[in-house]
């Protein structure tokens, strides 16, 4: 892969020569980031608000040409396993909250995790994220010891997305081989925190990122689009405020309604306006890993790999076996994002997935009809 320099160069050149193409609103944006890298809040502000078609798509493609010359083209495939569905907490949004009794709770034991990564390793993914609800019944050791053997045995990288643990915890757990961590912020406007968390952590929530970013995770944060009260300036202050925090890797999806959960009723999120975010992010912190998220993909799978020509670069596949994931439905109707369909469709595409990903499909899965001259 050509050097940040190299790849810089590659892409001046290219938006330089975009901009005979784009109207004069799109390359105020260009010159913004040609001289920043990245966008102020104004601009950020300005990319969420858009609802013209012909500009949206303008804006997606410039975002798309920064994310492929500077990251590539190639679209990242992680497998996540929910290796549990139950949580002590309460989040107005979410299908597993504690108080949700209708639901089937399940645990996945320690050993058939392993084996359900190692499986996921074997069909040519390089990293696996560990995700469940914040269930203190695996125990800071039993964490430890299974991402040890995951990271260790399997030579893979290790994704940790568990809620909040103790500083410790995740000092330990970074020391036995996670390098990644998940922890949403969901919004960085207080009072909407606080008015579908309870618990009313927002204060613990920050200063837990804070801490992981500085332990050395290549930290992962992100919103939740569609939440109560919520305007375009909230969001854009997500996005600022994960620039400015340090964060790596960068999940936003809408809402999504779910039964029995006090937002039942409200309306999903906009997958219009998740797009306009996707590419206002990938020009504020250009080298991000952003996945294309489940929720979006639930509310429309072809947004999903849309996404992935508006700044997306990764899209998390289910390693969770159907017997548990059908239950755990964070969101009402979570569809399951297969590897090998996901791969294909990436490919039809004409988008890349990783080699060692591509090989070890094939290898696997030859009868599926992936092509040799593809490797
Ligand atoms: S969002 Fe996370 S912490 Fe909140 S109830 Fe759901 S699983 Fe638990």
């Amino acid at each position: 892969m050509m050097n940040i320099s190299k790849r810089l160069e590659r892409l001046k050149i290219k938006l330089i020569e975009l901009k005979k193409e784009m109207p004069l609103e799109i390359n105020e944006v260009i010159d913004y980031f040609l001289k920043h890298m990245t966008l102020n809040y104004e601009k950020v502000l300005w990319i969420l608000s858009l609802n013209e078609e012909n500009l949206k798509e303008k804006i997606y493609k410039v975002a798309d040409i920064v994310n492929k010359t500077l990251n590539t083209d190639i679209v990242t495939l992680k497998g996540v396993i929910e290796f549990s569905n139950y949580c002590k907490k309460s989040c107005y949004y979410c299908g597993i909250r504690v108080q949700n009794d209708i639901i089937k709770r399940y645990r996945i034991p320690i050993d058939e995790i392993f084996e359900i990564a190692k499986n996921g390793v074997e069909s040519g993914l390089t990293t696996i994220i560990l995700q469940s609800g914040e269930d203190d019944f695996y125990s800071d050791d039993d964490l430890e010891k299974l991402i040890f053997r995951i990271h260790h045995e399997l030579k893979t990288a290790v994704s940790i997305s568990i809620g909040e643990r103790s500083k410790e915890a995740y000092k330990r757990f970074r020391n036995a081989g996670a390098s990644k961590v998940l922890l949403k912020h969901e919004a960085i406007n207080r009072k909407i925190f606080e008015d579908v968390h309870p618990d009313k952590d927002y204060d613990l929530r920050i200063e837990l990122l804070d801490y992981l970013v500085e332990l050395g995770y290549i930290t992962g944060s992100g919103n939740i689009i569609g939440l109560p009260g919520q305007t375009l300036e909230d969001i854009a202050k997500d996005i600022i405020f994960m620039k400015e925090h340090n964060i790596k890797m960068i999940g936003m999806g809408p809402f999504i309604s779910t039964h029995n959960t006090p937002l039942e009723n409200l309306e999903n999120g906009s997958a219009e306006l998740t797009l306009n975010a996707y590419a206002a992010t990938r020009l504020t912190i250009p080298f991000a890993q952003m996945p294309a998220t489940t929720a979006l993909g639930t509310i429309d799978r072809n947004y999903q790999f849309k996404a992935l020509n508006c700044g997306c670069n990764v899209i998390m596949v289910n390693l969770t076996p159907d017997e548990y994931r059908e239950n755990y439905n964070i969101y009402d109707e979570k569809i399951k994002v297969d590897l090998l369909g996901t791969a294909q469709r990436i490919l039809d595409m004409g988008l890349k997935i990783p080699p060692y990903t591509l090989r070890n499909l094939f290898i696997k899965e030859a009868q599926y009809g992936f092509s040799n001259e593809r490797l």
